[in-house]
């Protein structure tokens, strides 16, 4: 049981993903950021659309699900929230498991950017598929929750094995690394958001990283070590406020 995982950017700092089982060939898209990218990625690689995995409603993410569902016939599966743009086959919240032919993904509830918001993972495979909620040395913007719920979502996220790889939906992690700079000055981030700059200027990717790497160096999840004096949902609160207002 292994899965194939085809990554490739789209709009302006999306990545799309196209997720094969490779023992059935059956192929799911997380997320819909981009209907003409996705089926031209599916067209060039000759995979068949069997499944929609949304994260969550915005239109960045299942925006493009009624055209793809159109071209392929595939199912749709995702939180009730993403009915306020279209039809979803199947509704899933934190608990569900959801099935791509004999790869089995948890759906794990990780509200706050919006209320609904998901995550998928797979653990034979060592793989979550996280949306908006953990970015590369980030984290969503609480556009419909509070802090303590998106604090939660980002805890059962780090609760996953260290090895797991966190596919995000968003090139973010440049800006993200020079806000992480200026609230905390460990070695460890130092040397990480070194690389990440080097790689940006080579127009590299930073995703997928893993929850280890997240752990030990993203300042939200390291929240509660910036800023002892709080409680941690509202250490963490402090830290995504400082970053709602940083212009760096
Ligand atoms: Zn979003
Ligand atoms: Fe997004």
């Amino acid at each position: 049981m292994s899965i194939t995982v085809h990554q490739f950017p789209c709009l302006s700092d999306n990545y799309g993903y196209l997720v094969r089982d490779d023992a059935t060939g059956q192929t799911a898209s997380i997320d819909t950021p981009d209907a003409k990218a996705i089926l031209g990625e599916l067209e060039k690689l000759g995979w068949k659309l069997t499944l929609i995995l949304n994260t969550h409603w915005h239109a960045d993410h299942a925006g493009g699900n009624e055209e793809i569902k159109a071209a392929t016939g595939c199912q749709i599966v995702g939180p009730a929230e993403v009915e306020r743009l279209s039809p979803v086959d199947r509704k899933v919240s934190g608990g569900d498991t959801v099935d791509l032919g004999q790869t089995r993904f948890q759906v794990i509830e990780s509200g706050g950017h919006t209320l609904q918001h998901v995550a998928f993972h797979s653990a034979a495979d060592h793989a979550a598929f996280v949306g908006d909620t953990l970015f590369a040395l980030g984290c969503g913007r609480m556009f419909e929750g509070t802090a303590p719920q998106m604090w939660d979502s980002l805890q059962r996220l780090a609760a996953l094995p260290d090895d797991t790889r966190v596919y995000c939906a968003h090139e973010y992690t440049a800006s993200n690394a020079r806000f992480a700079l200026s609230v905390d000055q460990d070695p460890v981030l130092k040397t990480r958001t070194d690389e990440i700059f080097d790689k940006r200027s080579r127009d590299e990717w930073t995703v997928p990283t893993t929850i280890g790497a997240e752990k030990a160096t993203n300042p939200f999840l390291r929240a509660p070590m910036l800023r002892p004096d709080l409680a941690p949902h509202e250490a963490f609160a402090a830290i995504r406020t400082a970053k709602d207002n940083f212009k760096g």
